[in-house]
């Protein structure tokens, strides 16, 4: 018995709907799984409802992208209150921040001569929390890049003509924040990041755990990362981060996560919601 902690519905920048996800964990006979769509949690009721049909447990979550020592770093946050109204305002502000930078993107690509209309991206991305695949995707729609690669490659990337920094708030604000919806932080797919440098900013700010297990993890850094839990004393957590069709094929299932891994994690949350807010970690 396995679970997948991290994957992407249409909610937000994800192909497969939130019932097409749960079916295709359970075609991987997972039987717990995360959805942590980016700077949303709408998709979890229609998932957790399609996933309870199937006798699959969704944990409710979300990535938040937060900022530390001027590195973006990606944070999941794990057992999250659905109903916490100061976090669903925040979620609120970050999906606008998202929208206008549609607005943003859009002009300057057509600063660039490229005419994509920021309407043409929210007509395809047909959700609160849009981003750069949804701009990527409509610029191959109207026949303005032949393929999603080719529009990251142009324009999308970072300091590529038409990217536009994201707004973010800080990692202590964002870990603030998810420990206040009753959740628990979680360092995503460390990796993919700048440097390890941070960890130990994140570990004083008052992170729960490390994301050990990804699909772009080599084994070598999963070991390393298992051992930088143990010394931290940090959870360990492993997702696919499956965007549905995104990337050719979906990566449900590359990633089988024992469930030992989410009983601890359920205990450190269990823990966490019994001391108060302002205690230390
Ligand atoms: P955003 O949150 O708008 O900055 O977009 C980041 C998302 O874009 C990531 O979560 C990935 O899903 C996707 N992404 C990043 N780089 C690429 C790329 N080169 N090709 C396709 N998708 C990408
Ligand atoms: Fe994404
Ligand atoms: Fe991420
Ligand atoms: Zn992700």
């Amino acid at each position: 018995m396995f679970a997948d902690l991290h994957m992407h519905t249409t909610f937000s920048d994800g192909t497969f709907s939130p019932e097409e996800m749960a079916r295709a964990a359970n075609q991987h006979q997972l039987t717990i799984v995360a959805l942590t769509d980016h700077d949303t949690v709408a998709g979890c009721a229609r998932m957790g409802a399609e996933c309870a049909r199937l006798g699959i447990e969704l944990v409710p979550a979300t990535e938040l992208t937060a900022e530390i020592d001027g590195i973006e770093v990606h944070l999941l946050g794990y057992f999250i209150d659905l109903g916490n109204p100061r976090f669903l305002t925040n979620l609120v502000k970050f999906q606008e921040a998202r929208q206008n930078r549609i607005h943003e993107m859009a002009a300057r690509l057509q600063r660039q001569g490229v005419p994509l209309k920021a309407e043409a991206v929210f007509a395809i991305a047909k959700c609160e929390s849009p981003g750069r695949p949804h701009v990527a995707r409509a610029l191959v729609q109207a026949g303005l890049c032949n393929t999603v690669d080719q529009a990251f490659d142009r324009y999308l990337k970072k300091n590529r003509p038409a990217w536009v920094p994201k707004f973010t708030i800080s990692a202590h604000d964002a870990i603030e924040l998810i420990h206040h919806a009753g959740g628990l932080a979680v360092i995503a797919h460390p990796a993919l990041n700048q440097s390890d440098d941070i960890i130990p900013t994140l570990v004083e700010a008052g992170i729960d755990g490390i994301e050990c297990f990804h699909t772009r993890h080599s084994t070598a850094a999963s070991q390393h990362y298992l051992l930088m839990a143990d010394h931290f004393d940090l959870a360990v957590t492993g997702g696919s981060d499956c965007h549905g069709m995104n990337r050719g094929k979906p990566l449900m299932g590359s990633i089988k996560l024992p469930l030992v891994y989410v009983e601890a994690l359920r205990k450190r949350a269990a823990a966490r919601r019994e001391k108060p807010l302002n205690a230390a970690a």
